[in-house]
């Protein structure tokens, strides 16, 4: 660990320093040659550097251009990539890297619903993904209808993706260490959509104003929205958002 570099709190940089655990991760995204990786905040390499090995093509997207610098110095890396710039800001079609990729990153908290939804936007170039999250973010994302964790999140992501709990992690596998636990979650997509692009719009304005007060009825919180013939017959409106499962706010638009 190169201790001279300043850790960067608006970059979210915490970095693995857990040999054990960085070798778990790496059993449990389990590359072979044939995968194109993409890792998403590489900090000094860490993960990078226990990928490579197994891994096909990869290509790092790194947003701070000091450890661009380190990155790119470091001689067992240089099977890798690095592209310095905002992920939020890149198309996986446009990277030096055959798709569909598979995605990994211990990346920032404060950046994790934008990740979401840009792997959303880019479902069409990955396989999986693999995240590191903030703990209740992981139990939101994996909740079932009817319990407290569910909630506009896991509806908004649900419809698309599926989540699996790889396993939870403490702060102190972390330099600096977070606050908060951690959990590595993966991410698969669903074979169809439960919602059409064409009724994306609809399908967000509906799901905010449902959970904008969860402890409100439907019938009070969609007063302002017009719904096709026979939902109102199927679903009814005097039920909570929490307890609608996903295909039942999929039928919604
Ligand atoms: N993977 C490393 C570092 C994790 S810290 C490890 O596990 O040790 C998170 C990393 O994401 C930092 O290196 C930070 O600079 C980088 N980062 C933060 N915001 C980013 C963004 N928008 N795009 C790409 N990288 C980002």
């Amino acid at each position: 660990m190169n201790t001279s570099h300043p850790f960067r709190k608006k970059w979210g940089q915490n970095f693995l320093a857990d040999q054990n655990l960085l070798d778990k991760i790496v059993r449990t995204i389990a590359p072979t040659e044939k995968d194109s990786i993409l890792e998403i905040g590489p900090g000094e390499g860490a993960l990078t550097e226990r990928m490579l090995p197994k891994a096909g093509d990869m290509v790092a997207v790194e947003i701070d251009p000091m450890l661009i610098d380190h990155l790119n110095n470091h001689l067992i890396l240089n099977r890798c990539t690095f592209i310095h710039g905002d992920i939020l800001n890149q198309d996986i079609d446009n990277l030096p890297i055959k798709n569909p990729v598979r995605v990994m990153g211990n990346i920032p908290y404060n950046i994790t619903s934008p990740i979401i939804f840009w792997l959303i936007e880019q479902l069409d170039f990955w396989d999986d993904a693999f995240l590191m999250v903030q703990k209740e973010v992981a139990e939101r994302l994996i909740a079932n209808s009817g319990t407290k964790q569910y909630s506009r999140i896991t509806v908004m992501v649900g419809v698309y993706l599926d989540i699996e709990l790889c396993f939870n992690i403490p702060p102190e596998v972390f330099i600096p260490r977070p606050k908060v636990s951690s959990s590595f979650i993966r991410f698969t997509k669903k074979n169809t959509p439960l919602v059409p692009d064409d009724k994306y719009e609809k399908f967000y304005k509906v799901v905010k104003a449902a959970f904008s007060q969860r402890r409100k009825m439907l019938r009070n919180t969609l007063k302002g929205f017009t719904f096709n013939d026979g939902v109102e017959e199927n679903i009814n409106f005097s039920r909570r958002p929490e307890t609608l499962t996903l295909e039942e706010f999929a039928s919604l638009v």
